[in-house]
């Protein structure tokens, strides 16, 4: 079914990721996987391109592409190719940038917004903690006041681009006895003293991008490092969370749909019993049933994305969105790896890193639970 929701300038926009993939990203697949990061080269030739600025205004140096589906076409381009760079650019591209847009003062977005707009600040976001990531109005980071500072005490982990980053918006309790209505975020400079980053995670997938743990011992900063409103940023976290969760949906579905089609490739090659192994009737119904499951998904997500660039979208559809695409993809690439044969569970081959690569997604940014625990609540129940 043909999609209906990007028009020419989408499409010239995709061609121009492509181009980037391919020049700048994929003859350098194998250093990416043993340094577990991506180098700052990479980062600012994609800058470079206009691709890490869509949703900064121009007169900070971005694109100032208010329309969502250009990053969405950034999303499905990069998940295609490598699901860990689309991680990282989802993070530092869709991620960090609206909190900085949206609340921050004209000093705040002079100060940072070009820098990540070009590849040269590149940032990460600190919400979970290493006693939990689902519950977020229980973190425990404190930043109290101190004269005129705020002093950042606590630990954040599994922080997606936390190695690399040169700026972490941090949730840190300011008022704590408020629990969820006490938290705040502060824009935190990796270069201020008291800041220190464990070591790069080794993760089950997505071995490209750098995960970090990180450190805050008497971290000092002033007001004009606070993002938001005082004691408001658990509520600053909801407004934006749903934009997340579209993403990581418009990315799960564009992952899975690739790894199918080039599936759908291998099937009609491999043969067993003298005909292609597609041709049986188990894996030809197999196969009809994962692309009716792909396209579905696909179609409520660009339901979504269109919400979405009309300013309809709703926390429930977005949790909607990222759980169900999240399963899905789960359960295609599953179906992938097995109609890979043994081929499926050699690294060498994308289905089998993609397959490690996308387990990750029924857990982060809200898990699959917390999803349905949301849309439950939105049930009455
Ligand atoms: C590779 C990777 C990258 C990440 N990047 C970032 C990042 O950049 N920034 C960041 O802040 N975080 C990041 N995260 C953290 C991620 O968002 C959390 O792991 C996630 O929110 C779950 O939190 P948790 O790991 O503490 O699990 P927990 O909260 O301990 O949950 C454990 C299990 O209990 C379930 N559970 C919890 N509460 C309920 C409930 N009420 N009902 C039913 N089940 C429940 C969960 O669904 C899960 O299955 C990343 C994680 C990974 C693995």
């Amino acid at each position: 079914m043909r999609r209906e929701i990007y028009d020419g300038d989408h499409e010239a926009f995709r061609k121009s990721v492509r181009e980037f993939m391919e020049r700048s990203v994929i003859p350098n697949l194998d250093s990416y996987a043993e340094d577990k990061a991506f180098p700052r080269e990479m980062w600012l030739a994609a800058g470079e391109q206009g691709l890490l600025g869509l949703g900064i205004p121009e007169e900070y140096g971005g694109s100032g592409a208010e329309d969502f589906r250009f990053a969405a076409v950034l999303g499905e381009e990069t998940a295609k190719v490598l699901a860990a760079l689309n991680s990282c650019f989802g993070i530092h591209c869709d991620t960090v940038p609206p909190y900085f847009v949206e609340l921050g003062t004209e000093e705040q977005k002079q100060r940072w917004l070009p820098g990540m707009a070009s590849g040269e600040i590149l940032s990460a976001i600190g919400m979970t903690e290493p006693g939990g990531g689902s519950d977020l109005a229980a973190l425990k980071t404190t930043a109290v006041r101190d004269g005129d500072e705020w002093v950042i005490n606590g630990s954040k982990t599994f922080i997606t681009n936390g190695y690399s980053a040169d700026l972490v918006l941090v949730a840190a309790k300011t008022s704590p006895e408020k629990k969820a209505r006490g938290i705040s975020l502060f824009a935190v400079e990796t270069s201020k003293e008291g800041f220190s980053r464990g070591r790069k995670l080794d993760k089950v997938g997505q071995d490209e991008s750098d995960t970090a743990e990180l450190f805050f011992d008497n971290v000092r900063v002033t007001d004009a490092e606070v993002i938001g409103e005082l004691d408001q940023g658990f509520i600053h976290m909801m407004q934006w969370l749903p934009q997340e969760r579209l993403g990581s949906a418009i990315n799960n579905v564009a992952h899975a749909k690739q790894i199918l089609i080039e599936t759908l490739e291998y099937t009609k090659e491999r043969q067993a019993f003298g005909q292609p192994i597609g041709s049986f009737q188990h894996n030809k119904f197999l196969l009809a049933e994962l692309f009716t499951q792909i396209e579905v998904a696909e179609a409520y997500v660009d339901k979504c994305v269109m919400a979405h660039v009309h300013g309809e979208l709703t926390a429930i559809d977005a949790a909607k969105a990222k759980w169900w695409s999240a399963q899905a993809q789960s359960e295609v690439l599953d179906h992938c790896v097995q109609l890979h044969g043994g081929y499926g569970f050699m690294n060498e081959y994308r289905v089998a890193r993609a397959w490690r690569d996308a387990r990750v997604t029924k857990i982060w940014a809200g898990s699959n639970e917390i999803m349905k625990e949301l849309i439950g609540r939105d049930l009455g129940l």
